[in-house]
């Protein structure tokens, strides 16, 4: 059966004064039906440009997608007009950003906003169309909601009003959400709270989620399976559990690594990984992790490494697990 979601073979360029920046350089992966995928890289990595994509959001110019496709639930998303791409993310798709506030018409009431796209594509009563509002208030756990549905953004706090986007996301009952860093912007006990609720949302509406994150600590929490990016490519991707239990790229260790500890001890474990990604105006054409990798060989700056396979659909691109490769021990020994 088909994937709720395919990506593949996606390349994104933008056109800049500098030159033309390849920001998503050959994509691929899926979601199927009723999973959470998060997506997780630094910033710059690809990840957000790979969410605009599958939503058409990549504006144009400068943006342009130059080669794959996306599909998704049996429709083509690459080559619809701009008006298709509006009524797929107004009903079967949608979309959570980082900044709630942003997301929000502060000249509104939050009720209204809540069902503008539901009273778009349904004949609804103005009575029907509060109560879907209540409705939706209680299903994100908010609560009075014959008093908030009369509210305005401001009236509410940032946790509250990143429930009040996931009450705007799911109003056409969406068989897909994009999440893009949904709960950066907010504290540690609202971020856990808001993640309950998106996983929680998830198992009882049967929900697909793309969770674009740098944080692996969100992925731990949400995610089923995971893709790694790094300058614009897939590095790693396989379950959270199979990640998480044996990571098989120099570049997910380094991420391993600065995950921070939930006992408290996090601040001296925290170890960034040093040095900087590539330059994508002109992308390397071997390994891009190369520069900042402590294993790296000659023949990493020389040519891509294909993608091994370790099984439950867990793979690795990285010439250590290349069958010609010195075991990974020989070289720690060699430093
Ligand atoms: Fe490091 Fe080479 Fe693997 Fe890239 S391919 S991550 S440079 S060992
Ligand atoms: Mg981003």
């Amino acid at each position: 059966t088909e994937h709720l979601l395919q990506v593949e073979n996606l390349r994104v360029h933008f056109k800049t004064y500098g030159g033309e920046v390849q920001a998503v350089r050959g994509v691929t992966f899926h979601v199927d039906r009723g999973e959470t995928l998060a997506v997780v890289g630094e910033s710059g990595c690809g990840k957000s440009v790979t969410a605009q994509a599958i939503m058409g959001l990549i504006p144009n110019p400068p943006g342009r997608i130059v080669d794959g496709q996306i599909r998704f639930d049996g429709k083509k998303i690459t080559g619809m007009t701009k008006k298709e791409l509006l009524s797929l993310r107004g009903s079967e798709i949608g979309m959570i950003f980082q900044d709630p506030m942003t997301a929000l018409n502060p000249t509104m009431k939050v009720g209204s906003q809540i069902v503008e796209g539901f009273v778009r594509t349904h004949n609804v009563s103005k009575e029907e169309a509060r109560k879907k509002a209540m409705e939706m208030l209680r299903l994100v756990g908010i609560p009075d909601p014959e008093k908030r549905v009369e509210q305005y953004p401001h009236e509410f706090s940032g946790g509250m009003r990143q429930r009040v986007v996931i009450a705007i996301a799911l109003a056409n009952n969406p068989k897909l959400v994009i999440a893009d860093e949904p709960t950066t912007a907010l504290d540690v006990t609202i971020q856990a709270q808001i993640l309950d609720l998106l996983r929680e949302l998830q198992e009882k509406q049967q929900l697909s989620i793309v969770m674009i994150t740098h944080d692996l600590g969100v992925v731990a929490e949400i995610a089923h399976r995971a893709v790694v990016m790094y300058a614009g490519i897939v590095v790693e991707t396989g379950k959270v559990d199979d990640i998480f239990a044996n990571p098989k790229h120099p570049y997910t260790w380094g991420l391993m690594r600065s995950l921070p500890r939930i006992d408290g001890v996090e601040k001296e474990r925290l170890v960034p990984i040093e040095g900087t990604p590539p330059d994508l105006f002109h992308p390397p054409k071997g390994c891009p992790f190369a520069p900042r990798c402590q294993f790296a060989m000659e023949i990493c700056e020389q040519q891509m490494p294909d993608a091994s396979d370790f099984g439950n659909s867990h793979q690795a691109a990285c010439w250590l697990h290349d069958s010609r490769a010195p075991k990974l021990e020989e070289l720690v020994a060699a430093g």
